[in-house]
């Protein structure tokens, strides 16, 4: 590699660091680049998580860290519901929420607690879970976010080597997007270079599939009395997969998926290279729609909504689990059809989509709008491209997404300006006409 490629690389992974960190507040959550470039490892990094017995609620984390001269400060920031009992080498200056950590080289250490049973909404489910021998939970969860400053004087790459060590009670099993690096331990690589665990994680005793499934090292992990069996989940995957790939433009080389029971969140939630599924949802729903399909598609898509475009991103999911599924032959015409009839129905109309956050603009409205939209481009391009190009473009660009770099896509791909059509179904949110499904010009009363 020339230098100069070398370079752009490098500056290539340090936006994706902040993609990847911001997509987590996000929800919508893009895959991790991999360190392709073995870089100079400077420091290290030893997490370990203490779960002191099985049934335990709160796990105890060690950060050790050595060789770390470069490192001047570390600022963690944290739910203070959650997180206490701060302590560690050099000073904390701890406040609500916040500690400053100082940890003074070459070698450091830091402690705290974290509970592990945490409520996705109010009243709605939990995201981080204790059962009965298992804890179901993400690695955001588990570690405060954090930003690093170094003494560049020092160490002007400073690079870290990292892994994560799981202490567990007897018989217990861990599995996370990581790779092994030994019994309950993990290599981590994220693109910071200070390493950062990621994605979902299990732990305890649960159900464990492994596959390769289209050069994609798939793992299911189903906490006990999950429903949905994982073969089937495999086998969506099995025939899902080679059209993902082809949409992003690569094909990825891990996927975790973990699957909770009640009391958890009844839905899904996208991470890094992972995403947690409730274990009653099925593969389809009635509405035709797919719970997997919609967070695969975020857990595949390397960009991440802007405040003003959350609706393209949740469009586009919602979207892709009825598209994908008409391409394998999982759904038929009619039942595609039915699916567009009831985002029309189902959608709330006449708002600012860019504006007005309703998850049912996200689930109906704005698949509806998209669906309308590829329907455009394939009439104004002669069938020659499709909204597949736009995602397309996306996917390879990466980073963050506003309406107007979605409109700004569609434009290069089809050399038009489809300024109208977004006032008018985006900002204006009308209901776009289906006639070929039965679906109306929106008229007053509508
Ligand atoms: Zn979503």
């Amino acid at each position: 590699m020339s230098a100069r490629a070398a370079g752009r690389s490098h500056a290539a992974l340090l936006t994706l660091v902040a993609a990847v960190l911001a997509a987590r507040c996000a929800g919508a959550q893009p895959e991790a680049a991999l360190v392709n470039a073995e870089p100079r490892e400077t420091f290290s990094v030893t997490y370990t998580v203490e779960i002191p017995s099985a049934g335990a609620t709160t796990a105890l984390v060690r950060w050790e860290l050595a060789g770390i001269d470069e490192v001047k400060r570390i600022r963690l920031r944290f739910d203070p519901q959650r997180f206490d009992g701060f302590d560690g080498s050099g000073t904390l200056d701890r406040r609500r929420g916040e500690v400053q950590w100082s940890p003074s080289g070459p070698y450091a250490h830091l402690t705290y607690r974290v509970a592990l049973v945490h409520p996705h909404a109010p009243g709605k489910g939990y995201d981080s879970w204790v059962g009965d021998g298992w804890i179901l939970t993400r690695t955001s969860a588990l570690f405060p976010r954090s930003a690093v400053l170094f003494r560049t004087d020092i160490e002007p790459h400073p690079e870290s080597r990292a892994r994560l060590v799981f202490r567990l009670p007897a018989h217990w099993d861990a599995v996370t997007v990581m790779p092994a690096a030994g019994v309950h331990q993990f290599l981590v690589e994220s693109p910071d270079r200070f390493d950062h665990p990621r994605g979902w994680l299990m732990l305890g005793r649960f159900h464990r599939t492994d596959a390769v499934v289209h050069g994609t090292a798939v793992t299911i992990a189903a906490a006990p009395g999950a429903a949905l069996p994982s073969a089937r989940v495999l086998a969506l995957l099995d025939r899902a997969l080679p059209v993902m790939h082809e949409l992003m433009g690569r094909v990825r080389s891990r996927l975790l998926i973990v699957t909770g029971v009640d009391p958890m969140w009844r839905g899904g939630l996208s991470g890094e290279d992972s995403f947690y599924m409730h274990g009653d949802r099925p593969l389809q729903t009635p509405d035709r729609t797919s719970p997997y399909l919609h967070e695969l598609f975020h857990v595949s898509a390397p960009f991440r909504p802007a405040a003003d475009a959350h609706w393209v991103t949740e469009g586009l999911a919602e979207l892709y689990t009825i598209e994908v599924q008409r391409r394998v032959g999982l759904l038929d015409d009619e039942g595609y059809a039915k699916a567009l009839r009831l985002f029309a129905r189902y959608g709330l109309w006449d708002r600012d989509f860019t504006r007005d956050q309703d998850r049912a603009i996200h689930n109906n409205s704005a698949p509806l709008v998209l669906y309308a939209l590829d329907r455009r481009i394939r009439h104004g391009t002669g069938g020659a491209h499709s909204l597949d190009d736009v995602v397309g473009v996306l996917a390879r660009e990466g980073g963050v997404v506003t309406t107007a770099r979605f409109l700004g896509a569609v434009r290069r791909v089809t050399g038009k300006n489809y300024g109208a059509f977004f006032r008018r179904h985006v900002f204006h949110g009308e209901r776009p006409p289906v006639p070929g499904v039965g679906i109306a010009r929106a008229g007053p009363g509508d």
